[in-house]
């Protein structure tokens, strides 16, 4: 038997970071949304109990490291499945670009499994697991849009934006989220953004609010320390996205965009200067 599961990239629409909590992780407020840039998992079961993850892509972990893998014997081992999977990861998102390829992998990889070998587990559970791969797994199970809060792991869903454009685009450097978050003094961000007032804004259809509310503190971070990260945001302002934000920990940056007329403007100039620029639709 073989299933296919789509996994889609994230955005976050604003990211604020409250506090350092006591177990190292970092208390967030975030609004999550999905867009049209994912990746394909094609699942094979096998007879004998093994899990083999194959890509096309020449620039990921094959073995445990893989969070699809992890994902599969976090399945495997908890509901005593006797049978094993090939995981075939055709991917589309670009790694370690701050738009959750992996944790999106990996909670494809829960969906599918469940259906793979009939297991009928509930979303909130599948949820539960993915929260011990990571913390955007547990959003990336269910997609849409949410607010997420604790290490990112509690969501509360809230509707989705008004549809719009999104312009992605990811200069050539790869930045680490622990790296990150490791350098920001959370106690020193001076602007937080508002997730009530992104809320209020996507609750009322108000696409102008949605743009004037973005906000992301780890900008403070990775902006001074990776200025081709300031540049194509730049860009992208110049150019006439209406709203532009860097996306997670970075380095990719998005823009959104409501007349498709503007699109293609932005996605040419974009190009002149960087290799990785994609023009999707939000999912909603
Ligand atoms: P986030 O926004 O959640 O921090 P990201 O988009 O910045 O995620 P990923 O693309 O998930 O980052 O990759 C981060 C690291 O995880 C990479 O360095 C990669 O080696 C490793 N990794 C493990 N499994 C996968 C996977 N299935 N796809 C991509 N990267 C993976």
């Amino acid at each position: 038997m073989r299933i296919y599961e789509k996994a889609p990239a994230k955005i976050n629409l604003m990211l604020d970071v409250l506090r350092k909590r006591p177990d190292g992780f970092h208390e967030v407020e975030m609004i999550m949304t999905m867009v049209d840039l994912a990746d394909r998992l094609e699942l094979s079961e096998l007879r004998q109990g093994t899990i083999i993850i194959s890509s096309q892509a020449g620039y990921i972990p094959l073995d445990e490291k893989n969070l699809a893998f992890q994902a599969a014997r976090l399945v495997k081992d908890r509901y005593g499945v006797k049978a094993g999977v090939h995981i075939h990861l055709d991917k589309k998102i670009p790694v370690a670009a701050g738009l959750a390829g992996g944790s999106s992998d990996a909670a494809a990889t829960l969906r599918g499994l469940n259906r793979l070998w009939n297991l009928g587990i509930a979303e909130a559970e599948l949820q539960r697991l993915g929260a011990e791969l990571g913390s955007d797994v547990p959003f990336c199970v269910s997609g849409g849009t949410a607010l997420a809060t604790g290490r990112g792991e509690q969501l509360t869903p809230i509707p989705n934006p008004p549809p719009c454009w999104v312009v992605l685009a990811k200069p050539p450097i790869n930045v680490s989220t622990a790296d990150v978050y490791g350098r920001l003094r959370a106690g020193a961000i001076e602007h937080h953004p508002s997730a009530a007032a992104m809320q209020a804004a996507i609750e009322a259809g108000d696409f102008r609010a949605v743009c004037s509310g973005l906000g992301n503190v780890l900008e403070d971070v990775t902006l001074p320390w990776h200025p081709e990260v300031r540049r194509i945001k730049e860009a992208m302002i110049r150019l006439g996205a209406e709203g532009v934000l860097m996306s997670g920990s970075g380095p990719t940056v998005f823009g959104l965009v409501s007349r498709p007329s503007k699109v293609a403007r932005i996605y040419n100039g974009l190009r002149g200067f960087c290799k990785e620029v994609y023009a999707v639709r939000s999912l909603s």
